[in-house]
């Protein structure tokens, strides 16, 4: 490849119009140019080309900070890495694809997303068939399983999407909130993939993938209200621009998901529940049984589902259920997927009528504190995301609400796990240059406001 010259690069490619200068590649460019005096030239030189064509440039203080501008002068590169880095810079501009990696609880899981919205491939190794003779998720068995899987996942990624490692912007990677274990095996992964390829690396908070589940794929207009709704979460932010979040509210004690997990163990349905209770749910009378929430005291955006659950537990210890309990755990000893057929063959009528009522109750208290927090920060959109935002009578029940503005839902696909959603959370962070280095630690209660 012919390097080109400094001013080649500075003109007409640099002027991309809408663009902020990515601070990463004003590195770059400094680097090809070849030391911290000429830094200065490189900055001027494309803070003009970008104001003629209505851009900026955006030096943050954390460039100068830390390492400080002295820094520069230790990069010296050579010809063959400074070939390689304009190339790299070009590339950039033209488009980023970014492979995202999942591992923070069940799931492991590789992505490569372009653009942050454009999904080449996505691959998901689920564990549930590991986890569900535990009926939840045994932390250690998890670390192992996304050892076991994370190779062939992240090269089934890249070979689905027809991407080779040198073709990647950079690799995102979810820092938290999760298992720690089940973390560690993703971010040391993607460390060494990172170290070895010469790539930067992006930290992800798993909640903010999945906002950017439904924000990457729909017009979603901000301020946005974001219900964060999971086996982990249920949470609602803000969204304002640039992706700054604000926490209103969030559960108390156990998080919509789990309460769909915990309900279906009692009664002896498999794990998790929601999808069976989702899909058992409209042969029962969602009124029959009615469940009233705790009045709470405090910040009314909160939630707590662990009254509702004991509620169930009450109601199921008060009538014998054992038979009809042993006939469900027998079923799922032959057939670890029954049909709907077959579980309405062992479950009678009453039950049905309380699964109704246990997730008409969670879906009203789901949706009255959305609604109520996107009213309150003058929300243009709502967005519902995370396992939870599969379950059909919530979406169901959404569509039913007459709000002045649109309801968004991730696809099926993009709500439980995955890490398309943490390589498109990944793009704003480095469009804005904000990488992580080596010492990027695992946070298991990592918050994201
Ligand atoms: P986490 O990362 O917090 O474990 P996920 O985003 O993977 O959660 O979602 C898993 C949770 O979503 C589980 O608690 C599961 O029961 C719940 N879930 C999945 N599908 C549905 C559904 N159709 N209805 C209700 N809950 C569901
Ligand atoms: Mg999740």
């Amino acid at each position: 490849m012919s390097l080109p010259t400094g001013k080649n690069l500075a003109r007409p490619r640099f002027g991309h119009s809408q663009d902020v200068f990515q601070l990463h590649e004003v590195i770059e460019f400094s680097l090809f140019l070849g030391g911290k005096r000429l830094l200065f030239l490189a900055l001027n030189e494309i803070r003009h080309a970008l104001l003629r064509r209505g851009g900026r440039l955006e030096v943050s203080d954390r460039f100068w900070g830390g390492a400080g501008r002295d820094k520069v002068d230790d990069l010296q590169v050579n010809r063959a890495r400074r070939a390689h880095l304009v190339f790299r810079i070009q590339r950039r501009l033209e488009a980023v694809r970014i492979l995202g990696i999942e591992s923070s609880c069940d799931e492991t899981a590789a992505a490569v997303v372009e653009d942050g919205s454009v999904i080449l491939s996505s691959v998901v190794a689920s564990q549930i068939s590991t986890h569900a003779r535990y009926g939840g998720v045994v932390p250690e068995l998890a670390s192992r399983e996304h050892l076991r899987t994370i190779v062939p996942v992240v090269r089934l990624a890249l070979e689905q999407s027809s991407t080779r490692l040198e073709d990647l912007g950079a690799i995102a990677v979810t820092q938290g909130p999760g298992l720690v274990g089940s973390l560690l095996v993703g971010i040391t992964y993607a460390k060494a993939l990172a170290l070895v390829r010469r790539l930067p690396m992006i930290a992800v908070n798993h909640i903010e993938g999945h906002i950017h589940a439904v924000v990457s794929q729909n017009p979603v207009e901000l301020p946005a209200l974001a219900l964060v709704v999971s086996g982990g979460h249920t949470h609602l932010y803000e969204v304002r621009e640039n992706f700054v979040y604000r926490l209103l509210g969030k559960t108390r004690d156990d998080a919509a998901g789990e309460a769909f997990d915990k309900v279906a163990k009692l009664l002896g349905f498999s794990y998790p529940g929601g999808p069976v209770i989702d899909m058992l749910a409209p042969h029962g009378d969602p009124h029959a049984v009615p469940f009233t929430l705790a009045k709470m005291k405090g910040n009314t955006l909160d939630f707590s589902f662990s009254g509702l659950k004991t509620a169930v537990l009450r109601w199921s210890e008060a009538r014998d259920l054992s038979a009809e309990v042993a006939a469900r755990r027998e079923l799922l000893r032959r057939n670890s997927h029954p049909s709907v057929a077959e579980w309405l063959a062992v479950t009678p009528r009453e039950t049905l009528d309380t699964l109704a009522s246990f997730q008409h109750t969670v879906i009203r208290e789901l949706l009255r504190r959305a609604v109520k927090a996107a009213e309150e920060i003058g929300a243009r959109s709502l967005v519902i995301s995370g396992g939870v935002a599969c379950n059909a009578g919530l979406r169901i029940a959404a569509a039913a609400t007459r709000l002045p503005y649109p309801i968004f839902f991730p696809t099926p696909g993009l709500s439980t796990d995955n890490a398309a959603m943490i390589a498109a959370a990944a793009f704003p962070k480095f469009a804005r240059g904000e990488f992580a280095d080596s010492t990027l630690r695992a946070q298991a209660n990592l918050a994201l406001a």
